[in-house]
C-alpha cells in the first residue's frame, strides 16, 4: 500500500465509469482514487452498481475504503429527479431487479430519441451510440443521452455534445423523451427496501423551488450538500436544510471523465466523520 502524503480524509461520495456515462472504467477510477490519495469512495454510476464487481476487490487491495452506490433517474410532477443510494448491500435483489427495470425503460427511452432524432434528419443507430464512449461494443452499461449526444458529435450534427444537449436532448428541447420513469416516492422505498439511504442529488440542479418543495416532504435519508463547482454560499442553504430535517449530509465531485472534462475526482468530498455515518448504517443494515 502506498504511504499517504496527505493524511485528511476525503471521500468522493458522487462518480461515474463506463458502466454508465463516465469514461474511465471502474478499475481506473479506483486507481485514480488511490492515486490522488482519496480515502474513501462510492461509484455512483446511474441506474446500475455493476461497477462493484470489479471495484470491491481492487479499492481492498488498494486500502480505498468504498461504499455501495448507484445514482437513481425518477420524476416528480413531470421534473426529472436524481436520488443517491447509498450503503446497501450489493447483493440485494430488489434493487438488482430495480436496474433491470431501469435498463428496459432506458432501452425504449433511446429508441425513442433516435427515432426523433432520424426525423430531424439526425440518423444515429444504436450502435453508433453504444460505441460513442469508448469505440467497444462488448460492454455493458447504463445507455442514455450523453452517449447519443458523443455519437452526434461525433457524426458531426453538432460541434460539441453540450450543443446536442441545448439543441435536442435537454429537457424540453425537439427530442428530449421522458420515458416512463419511477416517481422520487416509488425509488425512496425500493432504496428502503434494499436497506440503503435515499439522498437527494444536487438539489441546485432542480427545475424549480416547487420540486423541492415537494421533494422534501417524501422520507428522504440526507441531502447532498457539497457538489464540484457549488459556491460555498449554496452549500449552506442544504446544509440548513439537512440540520432541520436531522439529515445526512454527503458530497461528491459528479465525476465524468471526459464527458465532463471541467469536473476532477475529488474536487468535492466529505470528512471522515461523515463518511462513518454511511459506513455504520452499512454495517447495521
Ligand atoms: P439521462 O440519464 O439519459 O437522462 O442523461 C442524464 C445525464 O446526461 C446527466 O446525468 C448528465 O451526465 C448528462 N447531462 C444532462 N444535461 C447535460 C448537458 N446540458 N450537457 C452535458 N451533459 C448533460
Ligand atoms: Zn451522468
Ligand atoms: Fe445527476
Ligand atoms: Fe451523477
Amino acid at each position: 500500500m502506498k504511504e499517504k502524503i496527505n493524511q485528511e480524509f476525503r471521500a468522493d461520495l458522487h462518480c461515474h465509469t463506463t458502466c454508465s456515462d463516465g469514461s474511465m472504467t471502474p478499475e481506473e477510477i479506483v486507481r485514480l482514487a488511490h492515486e490522488l490519495d482519496l480515502s474513501g469512495l462510492s461509484i455512483t454510476d446511474h441506474d446500475t452498481v455493476d461497477a462493484y464487481e470489479v471495484a470491491v476487490p481492487l479499492a481492498k487491495q488498494l486500502g480505498v475504503e468504498l461504499i455501495s452506490g448507484a445514482e437513481f433517474s425518477s420524476i416528480q410532477d413531470k421534473d426529472s429527479v436524481h436520488i443517491l443510494a447509498y450503503a446497501f448491500p450489493l447483493q440485494n435483489r430488489v434493487l438488482q431487479a430495480f436496474c433491470e427495470k431501469h435498463a428496459l425503460r432506458r432501452r425504449e427511452r433511446n429508441r425513442e430519441i433516435l427515432s426523433k432524432l432520424a426525423k430531424h434528419n439526425i440518423p444515429i443507430s444504436e450502435e453508433e451510440m453504444l460505441a460513442s464512449l469508448t469505440g467497444t461494443l462488448s460492454f455493458k452499461r447504463t445507455l442514455g443521452r450523453p452517449h447519443i449526444a458523443l455519437a452526434m458529435y461525433r457524426k458531426g450534427y453538432v460541434s460539441n455534445p453540450q450543443e446536442a444537449f441545448r439543441k435536442y436532448l435537454g429537457e424540453g428541447k425537439l427530442c428530449f423523451c421522458q420515458g416512463e420513469s419511477f416517481t422520487a416516492e416509488e425509488t425512496i422505498n425500493v432504496i428502503h427496501q434494499a436497506k440503503g439511504l435515499a439522498i437527494i442529488a444536487h438539489p441546485h440542479l432542480l427545475n424549480s423551488e416547487g420540486t423541492l418543495k415537494k421533494l422534501l416532504k417524501l422520507p428522504f435519508d440526507g441531502i447532498e450538500c457539497y457538489y464540484a463547482h457549488m459556491h460555498a454560499n449554496q452549500n449552506e442553504r442544504w446544509l440548513q436544510i439537512a440540520k432541520d430535517k436531522n439529515w445526512i449530509v454527503t458530497g461528491g465531485s459528479d465525476f465524468h471523465g471526459e464527458l465532463k472534462p471541467q469536473i476532477s475526482l475529488g474536487s468535492s468530498w466529505v470528512d471522515q466523520e461523515r463518511f462513518s455515518v454511511l459506513q455504520n448504517h452499512f454495517i447495521n443494515a
